[in-house]
């Protein structure tokens, strides 16, 4: 019998094909394998129950690196001539490095060390013993150090490493076999600690005990990791945390924590097999895990519930743990500007202010920040990762859509402003850029404006077979990200914000239609004002605006997104509710009164964003977000608290949750009135329990959100809802959303892939410019 095996998915330049092979002598077939832009096509030959046992490990086993989509199996297809295949056995067709011009090529992206290279990393009688910039064709880094494809070692950073005759040799087979990373201690790039006392410079073992000692006296030193430079300290010291938190310009937010194994992980932190297995993962990306119990000082963590834990990525990484066990270790910049790969430009901003720099001179190419991700846990157990950054580890792999976009057209979106990436799109597949921050700054911009023809060159989209370019922005016409756009020639479209957020949730899904459910921070609506709580009827690329929530007059703009007690003056002025003593004092107070009454630096906002920060400014949660969303991750916790310490069935029982339901039909519209709920929540502040109250707020708004959803249904007939937005990063809120809508009938989609807060707006730029090209 013979089949036609198609795998699709990240299966190039990570040791596949001979993966393959291997796996067709296991089951004694016969064949060949080869790569086809993006896909591993597979001619099997043998038994058939052999052939269909091959198929199913394929689905289920893969090399470390790899990431499989799809495995297809069809046996009718396969009708190649006999005279094609190998019968003396099964066959590695070498690349041909010609390129498809229907497909945006696959290029994995950088990937964590191996459990193989691991274990030779710590053999002593290995030649790679303490080598700390091991691979193997399964591991290493990628898309950072990749100029252009063809995957080669002459079209990488490690073109300036000739090979040693041993390396050479694995080179040609076994599991280093074409493996571009290949060096060892005789011939690849090695490691030198540059000591920021006295400039001293120590080589391999020498550099690293240097670096372990500084970290273990309290020190802070720089490391070149995998993305680019890093800034690493002992958690344990208080001081130096604090000196750490002043070098970067970082208040409070929380500090991710690398540990040496999940097993330590679980002495502080709850960690569940999906959350085992993304931490396990080739990816490594930071996972928020909910906290047993906090030993680090209490500037890394702070009150947060959570720890951002993460594993070794590279041998670097994996060294040091070794010894220092727990680290701080942080992008290696000032807090808001991208993360530094140059080694001059690192020393020059750093060298002055920390004790010394952990570096090798293989070149990085593009910064790519660590990944972010947490599971999400539905009320009846259902477990989803959901990114907060997307970056190393993920980027560039693709996002195969079920339907492909429209012929012919490539597609550029540049994003938003905040939180920001691109993303370009072609046949069937969308490949989203790393992460980049916020384009307000300067050198983030500039990172932008440089990446996207670095992308274009890769991924050769002037080789693909296109009639036109699109390229799609953001509406708000201030947005730098808008001005890219417009320099890039082609046709040009701008999407909602808020459609964009949820055409992100439509393209994981290929809907064509839906309910858009967009809670959010700001976002340039097209009647000028802010939007940011949206209900919209979504089809076939447009949108209606059919509902949001109230808008309310904001002063201060800027100012206001960070201090909520101007949110809560704004929202509580705007009810006529009198406000409480504990937000502002008086002369604020009237200078914010007479700021709204003349309208001066006044705008107008739906965004729910601020709505929270207004609440928990209320409840006396938190009043200043020396991070974005910090008032309503407190809220949030306050919530969850409160639900933790209660039966779920008398939750709802003792909270007036349908008295604080308004909802208003005005001019076509569903808007939503928070009058009442301040009201209640202002007077109650004091007197009862604030993880009751919290609580209650989460709950109206869901209830809210059904209550809307339902009119929308019954106007409409659409059952899909898509939920996205920064604020739907909220677990108590989307599982309280997502809970209310199924038990109603609804099909609820949230964000998966791409992250929900600003940095999923490209994806979905995307995927809604073609469902309006499609209908041309
Ligand atoms: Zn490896
Ligand atoms: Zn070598």
């Amino acid at each position: 019998m013979k089949a036609l095996i198609r795998v699709t998915g990240a299966v190039q330049g990570v040791g596949y094909r001979p993966f393959v092979a291997e796996l067709a002598n296991k089951y004694e077939l016969r064949g060949e394998v080869k790569n086809l832009g993006g896909i591993v096509e597979i001619t099997a030959e043998g038994d058939g129950d052999k052939i269909s046992s091959f198929a199913d490990e394929l689905r289920t086993n893969s090399p470390s690196g790899s990431i499989v989509l799809r495995v297809s199996l069809d046996y009718s297809k396969c009708n190649e001539p006999e005279g094609q295949i190998d019968h003396s056995g099964f066959r590695i067709v070498e690349s041909s490095g010609e390129f498809d011009k229907n497909y945006l090529p696959v290029f994995p992206p950088d990937i964590g060390i191996c459990p193989t290279c691991m274990k030779e990393l710590l053999d002593k009688k290995d030649r790679r013993y303490r080598y700390p910039l091991i691979s193997c064709a399964s591991c290493g880094p990628r898309f950072s150090i990749l100029k252009e494809l063809p995957y080669d070692r002459e079209t990488t950073t490690m073109d300036v490493f000739s090979m040693c005759p041993v390396c050479e040799k694995e080179y040609r087979s076994g599991r280093r076999r074409h493996a571009q990373t290949i060096s060892c201690h005789d011939c690849g790039p090695q490691i030198v600690f540059r000591s920021g006392n006295d400039g001293d410079f120590f080589e391999k073992e020498d550099a690293l005990s240097q670096a372990t000692r500084v970290i273990r006296d309290g020190g802070i030193i720089g490391i070149k990791g995998i993305g680019g430079y890093q800034l690493a300290a002992s958690p344990y010291n208080y001081d130096t945390v604090k000196r750490l938190r002043l070098l970067k310009g970082r208040e409070q937010k929380p500090f991710a924590v690398m540990f040496d194994s999940v097993r330590k992980i679980e002495q502080f932190c709850f960690v569940s097999e999906l959350e085992k297995k993304y931490l396990e993962s080739s990816a490594r990306p930071i996972v928020l895990l909910d906290k047993k119990e906090d030993p680090f000082a209490e500037n890394v963590c702070g009150d947060s519930r959570q720890i951002g834990g993460f594993l070794p990525s590279s041998g670097v990484h994996r060294l040091l743990t070794l010894e220092l066990s727990e680290l701080i270790v942080t992008s290696g910049n000032i807090s808001g500007e991208p993360m530094i790969t140059d080694d001059t430009v690192f020393a020059d901003k750093f060298m002055d202010s920390i004790d010394g720099i952990l570096y090798y001179e293989r070149d990085i190419l593009r910064p790519l920040d660590d990944s972010v991700l947490q599971i999400y846990r539905s009320e009846d157990g259902y477990e989803c990762p959901r990114f907060i950054r997307r970056a190393r580890g993920y980027v560039p792999l693709p996002m195969f859509l079920e339907k492909p976009l429209k012929d012919k057209i490539l597609y550029e979106a540049y994003g938003a402003d905040l939180k920001n990436s691109f993303a370009i799109g072609f046949g069937d597949r969308i490949i989203q850029s790393q992460f980049f921050g916020d384009m307000e700054d300067y050198s983030v911009l500039k990172l932008q404006r440089n990446e996207l023809p670095e992308f274009e060159k890769i991924f050769r989209t002037d080789n693909l077979s296109t009639e036109k370019k699109i390229a799609i922005s953001d509406m708000h016409p201030g947005y730098h990200s808008a001005v890219l756009a417009d320099e890039a020639g082609g046709e040009r479209l701008k999407i909602q914000h808020h459609h964009a957020h949820i055409g992100s949730v439509m393209a994981e899904n290929a809907l064509t239609e839906c309910i858009g459910v967009a809670f959010d921070g700001t976002g340039y609506g097209t009647d000028n004002t802010i939007w940011g709580s949206e209900f919209l009827i979504c089809r076939s690329g447009d949108f209606e605006r059919a509902g949001h929530f109230k808008s309310v007059r904001i002063a201060g703009s800027d100012e206001a997104m960070k201090n909520a007690e101007i949110s809560a003056f704004c929202y509580l002025y705007d009810s006529g509710i009198d406000i409480p003593d504990h937000i502002l004092n008086e002369s604020e107070k009237g200078l914010l009164k007479a700021a709204l009454q003349n309208n001066i630096n006044v705008h107008k906002s739906s965004g729910m964003g601020r709505l929270f920060d207004a609440v928990s400014c209320i409840l006396g949660v938190c009043n200043y977000n020396s991070y974005e969303g910090e008032c309503a991750i407190k809220l949030q916790n306050k919530a969850e608290d409160y639900l933790k310490s209660r039966k779920s069935d008398d939750i709802v029982k003792n909270l007036p949750i349908s008295e604080l339901i308004r909802i208003n039909y005005d001019n076509e519209e569903y808007i939503p009135d928070m009058q009442k709920l301040l009201g209640y929540l202002t007077d109650n502040a004091n007197r009862k329990d604030t993880g009751m109250l919290a609580y209650a707020f989460h709950n109206v708004i869901a209830q809210i959100t059904l209550r809307v959803c339902l009119k929308l249904r019954e106007m409409t007939g659409l059952n899909s809802i898509c939920l996205s937005g920064g604020v739907f990063t909220n677990r108590v809120l989307l599982s309280l959303c997502e809970r209310l809508l199924v038990n109603d009938g609804f099909v609820v989609y949230y964000n998966r892939v791409f992250p929900t807060n600003d940095q999923g707006i490209s994806a979905g730029q995307i995927y809604l410019a073609d469902l309006k090209e499609k209908l041309n």
